[in-house]
């Protein structure tokens, strides 16, 4: 193999993509030290990139598709990547930049180690990116099937349901991929009993949508790092302020960001965050080196779902008052949940922070509210604003209530700024049938519920009512 040769000029460029690289290197590090809530608000845009943009003190929507180049050697090595650019929408844009900077800022928050993040066009987008990578053929079956190494993924049952369909159907069925389903993700030797000689990756969701199931990060963490596996987790339900697992030991985090980090509801986006050099069985060196990056600059270039800088812009307002509102909706949920728990036409209350919740004593050791202890004079947990219950009296009692709210929307959504309620069974986990839904344990009579910013009082009203008859 020789290696490329580039015009004589391009390297003028090469040398000022390192002066850029380095200048953000370095406003990276000052960022660093600062607490979560000033990353929140400013990201990497300071005041030279400011001055750089008119003055604007909000980082500028680019809606351009495309980068206009100075000559030639500027948009060869734009091209070849040898300078930081952004080209073509599709691959990069600068107000998807700010988004990612930001995102990797406050997942690697408390966490030593360098951390990167893409965005993608949704969560499923996300999702797909972060775990599609390593199923590649490793060179060992015939060249168009999986043959005698049919690789596998080792999943907790207890996600959403667009993940479950995502494995289950386009990996599993489509694809010959072996899904390997953990019931209890709480169960370390679960998931131990599952990984062999083949299996690529072991992926779970914290807390899981409906569930609100938890499991150990730091021991899955342990337990694929012993195996050279990337451990890989959704926290789209806790997000940044209330649970980073990197700190814990992930190799990877993907975000629906179109959940609580961007509650306003008006986009829909997703991003994967990842820590440098985590472990895979497969691969490129430049795979390991900085997943987030390679994902970008290759597979996501070529499979096309990128976030719209439009929506970036819509994340990045959402995510600059992320901490107080996830702060303000979990102490009214602790209300909601205590009022569900004790109320006579409830079965079952299902929150991260109820007592009797299975796995509270681990949502108690990961689900902390970021700088807490700056607030009330000690760490404070928080357990988010989603949580679950079911109906006395079966699916058409819980239809029957759910049918009554007055104030609460009835949508598939959650990670709202609104209350909003949807019955999983007949939407987010219609799909996948009766027998998934006993695996992921979504049972017909199970409300899924999103508490807002409005007041707790005002909520559990309307819940009072709707319960009621
Ligand atoms: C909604 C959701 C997703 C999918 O995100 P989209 O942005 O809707 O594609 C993934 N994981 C969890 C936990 C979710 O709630």
């Amino acid at each position: 193999m020789t290696s490329p040769t580039y015009a004589p000029g391009v390297e003028a460029y090469m040398r000022r993509g390192e002066q850029m690289t380095a200048a953000e290197a370095a406003q990276r590090a000052t960022m660093r030290a600062k607490k979560f809530d000033t990353i929140a608000v400013h990201g990497l845009y300071n005041m030279e990139a400011a001055l750089a943009n008119q003055g604007s003190i909000i980082e500028p929507g680019y809606l351009s598709t495309s980068q206009h180049f100075e000559n030639s050697d500027h948009m060869e090595a734009a091209l070849a990547y040898l300078m930081p650019s952004w080209t073509y929408a599709r691959i990069a844009n600068p107000t998807q930049h700010y988004l990612e900077e930001t995102l990797a800022l406050l997942e690697g928050y408390g966490y030593a180690g360098e951390v990167s993040a893409t965005v993608a066009a949704s969560g499923m987008a996300a999702i797909f990116m972060a775990t599609n990578p390593f199923l590649m053929n490793d060179g060992t079956a015939g060249s168009n099937d999986h043959g005698p190494s049919r690789p596998n993924i080792v999943v907790s049952a207890k996600c959403y349901g667009g993940t479950f369909m995502l494995f289950s159907q386009r990996y599993a069925v489509e694809r010959g991929i072996e899904v390997r389903w953990v019931r209890d993700p709480l169960d370390v030797t679960e998931w131990a009993n599952q990984i062999d000689g083949n299996t690529r990756l072991l992926f779970g969701e914290m807390p899981s949508n409906p569930g609100l199931a938890v499991f150990d990060i730091a021991a899955l963490a342990e337990l694929a790092h012993g195996h050279g596996l990337p451990l890989i987790v959704d926290s789209t339900v806790a997000t940044p302020a209330l649970l980073r697992p990197l700190e814990h030991g992930a190799d990877i985090v993907v975000q629906s960001l179109s959940k609580t980090m961007g509650s306003s509801g008006m986009a829909i986006a997703g991003a994967i965050i990842a820590r440098h050099n985590l472990p895979s069985r497969v691969g490129p060196d430049e795979l390991r080196a900085n997943f987030a990056l390679y994902v970008k600059l290759l597979p996501l270039r070529d499979h096309g779902p990128g976030l719209s800088p439009f929506s970036s812009l819509m994340i990045l307002n959402d995510l600059r008052t992320l901490r107080s509102k996830i702060d303000h909706m979990s102490r009214s949920s602790e209300q909601v949940a205590a009022f569900l728990a004790q109320h006579p036409n409830v079965e079952a209350a299902h929150y991260p922070g109820l007592p009797a919740q299975a796995g509270h004593a681990v949502a108690q050791r990961y689900l902390w509210l970021a700088d807490g202890a700056d607030d009330y004079g000690k760490p404070v947990n928080r357990y988010g604003h989603l949580m679950a219950f079911t109906v006395k009296g079966g699916n058409l009692a819980a239809r029957r209530v759910f049918d009554r709210f007055q104030m609460i929307w009835r949508a598939t959504d959650l990670g709202r700024i609104k209350s909003v309620a949807t019955i999983p069974a007949i939407s987010t986990h219609q799909q996948q049938g009766e027998s998934g839904r006993q695996l992921a344990q979504v049972p017909g009579n199970l409300i899924r519920l999103n508490v807002g910013a409005e007041h707790p009082a005002d909520i559990i009203a309307d819940l009072d009512q709707a319960l009621a008859a």
